[in-house]
């Protein structure tokens, strides 16, 4: 099957390393066009994905825009869909993977007699989206997409309470190749000595930079844990979110948390540093939407303590597969990672049912098995 994938984002976001999986089988006929250029390139390239950057401009509507930013942007979006029409007609399908993906591609899919494929990696509610983008996201697919792909119930429950049309939409979770994620033993003490935490009780805390994400909810915590639990923060601000990186750094200081949290920046080798931790912890103020840190930690034999709110809930067992605890509760945080640490022996066994119920449900090669089934019935 011919597919042309479009996205938004030239940075490797959730949603684009989920998408160089999933494009991954079609390489030999298949195009990702995006919309920005970036670190995401390169990790296609180096995948022997074919890749084309449409734009050297930013799309500038956020999903906050209104209508009249929205409309403005349309001048950015022309062009945009006059260059695809005839790149769309050597293809199969138009699969769209993010929400200007969506706009874009359904005007394309239109215009060039594709069908479209929407898979939808977002919560669609008024925390993330402003009314405007969220009506013309559930109109355009709900009127042009063939079939909307949600990464999780909680974003297919969104999406059906939005006004979208539940007929559309298939949950597919994302894939993961769990070998990716064991780590031999020299390579976990070499990366502990590199980073200076071979005698310390680790959390870590693998996201981007950004206020929902809530880094400064762990930070909080650990000034109630006892002083030998230490953090490693992995991720950096990708969307423009620097006004909070300088909060947390300031939030550090303020508690004399200096020698007990590392922040690592944006890094490529995730299963490596996850494996250096003793726990992972995912502190999302606002529910995930799938939450691929979730499912990486458990891949790597690691127990995560998880905000219990959106995919999370699928992903996590309290007391089985890992620990969940109430979103934005400091305290509570505080308390089961200071139990992690003062019993390691409990949470050995959590670790373990976690790799091997995360290998089971969520192996790549049979979530691609589930898309390829979906979009040969769009043929
Ligand atoms: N990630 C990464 N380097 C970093 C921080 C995060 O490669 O420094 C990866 C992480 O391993 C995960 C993805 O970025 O695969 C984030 O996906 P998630 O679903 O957790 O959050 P999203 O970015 O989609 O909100």
């Amino acid at each position: 099957m011919k597919i042309l994938f479009l996205d938004q984002s030239g940075k490797p976001g959730g949603a684009e390393l989920c998408l160089l999986d999933i494009a991954k089988p079609y390489r030999h006929t298949s195009l990702i066009a995006l919309f920005a250029d970036g670190d995401f390139r390169n990790l296609l390239q180096k995948s022997h994905i074919p890749v084309q950057i449409l734009t050297n401009q930013t799309i500038k509507t956020r999903k906050q825009s209104n209508l009249i930013q929205g409309l403005t942007s349309l001048t950015q979006i022309i062009p945009l869909i006059t260059k695809l029409i005839p790149i769309a007609k050597k293809y199969d399908l138009i699969y769209a993977n993010t929400q200007k993906a969506l706009v874009v591609g359904t005007l394309t899919s239109f215009l060039s007699q594709r069908p479209l494929v929407y898979h939808l990696h977002d919560i669609l509610c008024t925390t993330h989206f402003s009314k405007t983008n969220l009506t013309l996201a559930i109109t355009l697919a709900n009127r042009f997409a063939s079939l909307v792909i949600a990464n999780s119930q909680a974003s297919q429950t969104a999406f059906i309470q939005a006004g979208g049309n539940p007929n559309l939409v298939q949950v597919v979770y994302n894939g993961f190749n769990s070998q990716k994620y064991q780590i031999p033993d020299n390579i976990v003490q070499q990366t502990k000595q590199e980073l200076d935490i071979a005698d310390k009780f680790v959390i870590g805390h693998f996201s981007r930079l950004a206020p929902w994400k809530g880094q400064h909810i762990l930070i909080a915590a650990l000034a109630k844990c006892p002083p030998q639990v230490t953090a490693i923060l992995v991720g950096d601000a990708l969307f423009g979110e620097h006004d909070y990186v300088q909060q947390l750094h300031q939030q550090v200081r303020e508690l004399g948390l200096e020698h007990r949290v590392k922040f690592l920046g944006f890094r490529h080798d995730i299963p490596q540093l996850m494996t250096t931790c003793d726990i992972v912890t995912h502190t999302s103020t606002s529910p995930e939407p799938f939450g691929r840190v979730i499912v990486e930690a458990m891949l790597c034999g690691k127990t995560v303590i998880a905000a219990q709110a959106g995919g999370a809930m699928e992903l996590v067992e309290h007391g089985k597969t890992g620990f969940l605890v109430t979103p934005e509760n400091i305290e509570e945080l505080a308390h089961t990672i200071t139990q992690c640490y003062k019993h390691p022996e409990n949470i050995i066994a959590i670790a373990n049912q976690a790799r091997t119920t995360a290998s089971q449900r969520f192996d790549i090669k049979s979530i691609n098995q589930q898309i390829s089934q979906l979009l040969c019935q769009l043929k």
